[in-house]
């Protein structure tokens, strides 16, 4: 299937200040790549090599120096009218759902916070609370609960449900297991599975954890000092890494057997 984003020579330069003037951080270097509806991406590298400067100027939380973001063949900038094209279409989803969830809000508010401003009816952001809490697996008594009454795992499936509310073509997740135990992390791993087939939400999905990357994306790219230094099918690159750095990375963080490690979801 044709892509629906394009990602086309992205660049970023962080400019210092103060005593660090003049050491610039090129944290990005001409990066480019796309995404087909559905298809679920990973972008694995150590700390300090882009992977969350790369997933938040695709998301606009970061404005590049060069290059561009293609939504559906459009370009996105900063514009007002280019912003809530790129919100409707494309949500993140962060690591730490306790600092990303507000906590004097119930999970029906917050599951729904992107409706409130909008003139629909009360009646339609009931109706989608019970849709959004059902589809992330949660029980519906879950809706009147704050954050601090549910779990981890619990307030990440939150986190995933209010990044769906408007139905995105894409979710970018930013280490969004690394927090949980191994079989919360399987319950989340699998829920994100279904929702690709149910929804045919594509994944960009950024982990230092190669088997995380291993179990639910078809394809990867690695990166390295902010170049993408290899990529192509999961099982092919881990198998067979062309780049030294790819080989380093996995003698330090091997795969493992995703199916090992979280065996009840095989
Ligand atoms: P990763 O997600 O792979 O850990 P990051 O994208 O967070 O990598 O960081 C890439 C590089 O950019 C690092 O050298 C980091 O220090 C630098 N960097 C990230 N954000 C900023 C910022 N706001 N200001 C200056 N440097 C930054």
């Amino acid at each position: 299937e044709a892509p629906f984003l394009r990602i086309h020579n992205l660049n970023k330069i962080f400019q210092q200040r103060g005593w660090r003037r003049g050491k610039d951080v090129q944290a990005v270097k001409n990066i480019s790549f796309d995404i087909a509806p559905g298809e679920f991406v990973g972008i694995v590298g150590e700390s300090g090599s882009g992977k969350s400067t790369l997933g938040r100027m695709i998301m606009g939380l970061e404005t590049p120096s060069s290059g561009q973001v293609l939504l559906n063949d459009q370009r996105l900038g900063d514009s007002d009218a280019e912003w809530q094209r790129r919100i409707s279409s494309i949500q993140m989803i962060f690591q730490d759902p306790r600092s990303a969830l507000n906590p004097r809000r119930r999970v029906a508010s917050l599951l729904t916070q992107s409706m409130e401003n909008r003139p629909a009816m009360r009646n339609d952001r009931e109706l989608r609370a019970r849709e959004l809490v059902a589809s992330i697996g949660l029980a519906p008594d879950m809706l009147a609960r704050f954050p601090s009454q549910m779990s981890g795992g619990q307030r990440q499936r939150v986190n995933i449900g209010r990044a769906l509310c408007d139905v995105p073509q894409l979710l970018v997740a930013d280490e969004i297991v690394s927090g949980l135990d191994v079989s919360v992390q399987a319950q989340i791993l699998n829920l994100l599975l279904q929702l690709r087939q149910q929804h045919k939400v594509a994944l960009l999905l950024i982990s230092h954890d190669l088997a995380v990357v291993r179990y639910l994306c078809s394809r990867v790219l690695v990166m390295h000092r902010g170049e993408v230094v290899e990529s192509g099918p999961t099982e092919t690159v881990f198998a067979a890494p062309a780049h030294v750095y790819t080989r380093q990375l996995l003698a330090a963080v091997p795969p493992s057997d995703p199916f090992a490690r979280w065996p009840q979801s095989a």
